[in-house]
């Protein structure tokens, strides 16, 4: 197979969590800023709309009548000459802010203004942009734009036509403020938006690492837990808090540990009679002699065992084989010894701390409760009686030489008539 290059759950969710924010934050500042925008926009649009309304009731109430020139910077509203003081004088009165700017238009051309340029002097006699002359006098409508240079700066003003009395328009009222406020005001809110995303980013990636890591936290338990099983060491085990988790990681763990039982099973037991196989008994009898245990061994065979299968059938053996298992493993039990499935009809119990003697008296209670039972299967009874050869752990023994000695003294109790125990 493939080696599959190794990814943290850990890191995976951190990404796609910090990823979320990251996209959230960035929707949250450019929506936020072009609202903060449009909506600064609106406010000064307004506010010159409202100016440049004043500006032109001011002055045909001021100055009443057509507004016409006979000659070069001469100019009249009806018969009356009017000046730039007198334009001033009326934009002295407008309350607005600071940098609002007001101009007249006589046609396209600037006749009076409040603009300055960087040279000191007025723009007076200067025309207005094409595409306002166009609009405004062309149409003889009211427009607002958001795109006027003035001096290299960007401002947004309102143009309003100025009619004569016979409907024709003779120039514009301008009054105009600059949108740098507006661009300011979403700038502003777009690093404080993007200061709390910073912040938010952090929180959430130490908040992310925090619960992260506890919610798989005991992922490490289980995966420790299969290696081991992998390798063949059944000793593993998992941690209490893994198992009591009430979600799907503790499921995992459960079903894991399932598992493994039931794995262990297959390689440490006779699927018949659930006792340990042979394999697995030797394996247990070379750890009690690395631990330098005293034990004593009972090789017991089921007498005539081939004459049940033959007379009741193999089902019979088989059932025969289970309930003498059960007996066996009841004794190994209360003397805190094990037994297992040596071979066919053959059984190996071994009895820690105890010597020949005390041996004996086990398994000769034990056999008097074989010999005593009758085993019942479909209608019929059936008795049973086994013999035992049983020898002590000596020094210099190995796994195999007691159970050797074992199976000695069995065949010399076979030999003697069977139904008993030789020690
Ligand atoms: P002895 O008293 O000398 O031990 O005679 P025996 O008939 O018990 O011995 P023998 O070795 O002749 O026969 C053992 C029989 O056990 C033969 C075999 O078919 C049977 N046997 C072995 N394993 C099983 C099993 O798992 N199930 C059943 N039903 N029979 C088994
Ligand atoms: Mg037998
Ligand atoms: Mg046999």
């Amino acid at each position: 197979m493939e080696k599959l290059k190794q990814k943290s759950i850990a890191n995976q969710i951190l990404f796609i969590i910090l990823f979320a924010i990251a996209l959230v934050s960035v929707l949250i500042t450019f929506v936020g800023a072009s609202l903060i925008y449009n909506d600064t926009k609106r406010g000064i649009e307004k506010e010159i709309s409202a100016a440049a309304g004043t500006l032109q009731n001011l002055f045909e109430n001021e100055h009443p009548g057509d507004l016409n020139s006979s000659a070069y910077f001469i100019y009249r509203f009806g018969e009356k000459v009017v000046v730039a003081e007198d334009f001033y004088e009326i934009v002295e009165r407008i309350s607005c802010s600071e940098d609002m700017e007001f101009t007249v238009f006589y046609g396209d051309m600037r006749i009076f203004t409040t603009i300055i340029n960087p040279s000191g002097s007025t723009p007076v006699g200067t025309t207005a942009m094409d595409f306002v002359s166009e609009d405004v006098i062309g149409s003889g409508e009211t427009h607002v734009y958001d795109n006027i240079d003035i001096n290299g700066a960007v401002y947004m003003g309102c143009y309003i036509p100025i009619f004569n009395s016979d409907g024709t328009v003779s120039g514009m009222y301008f009054a105009g403020k600059p949108i740098e406020m507006a661009i300011e005001n979403a700038r502003t809110l777009v690093i404080r938006f993007i200061i709390v995303a910073i912040i938010a980013f952090l929180l959430s990636t130490f908040m992310c690492i925090f619960f992260t890591e506890k919610i798989i936290r005991n992922l490490g338990d289980i995966k420790q837990y299969i290696n081991k099983i992998a390798r063949g060491d059944f000793s593993a085990g998992m941690e209490e808090k893994t198992l009591s988790r009430n979600d799907e990681i503790g499921e995992i763990g459960r079903d894991a540990l399932k598992l493994c039982t039931n794995l262990r099973d297959m390689v440490e037991r006779d699927p018949l009679t659930m006792l340990f196989n042979r394999r697995s008994c030797l394996m247990k009898i070379r750890e009690l002699m690395d631990n330098r245990m005293l034990y004593t061994v009972a090789l017991g065979d089921i007498d005539f065992f081939k004459k049940i299968n033959d007379t009741y059938g193999h089902a019979c053996g088989d059932y025969i084989l289970k309930e003498i298992s059960a007996v066996m493993k009841k004794y190994a039990d209360l003397n805190d010894s094990f037994v297992s499935r040596w071979g066919g009809e053959e059984f190996l119990m071994v009895l820690r701390s105890k010597d020949t003697g005390e041996a004996y008296s086990v398994i000769s209670a034990m056999l008097d409760e074989i010999r005593s039972t009758e085993y019942e299967f479909e209608g019929q009874k059936i008795k049973v009686t086994m013999t035992f050869g049983v020898s002590k752990v000596e020094t210099g023994d190995n796994a195999e030489s007691a159970v050797n000695r074992a199976d000695t003294l069995l065949y010399s109790g076979k030999q003697a008539g069977r139904n008993r125990i030789v020690i």
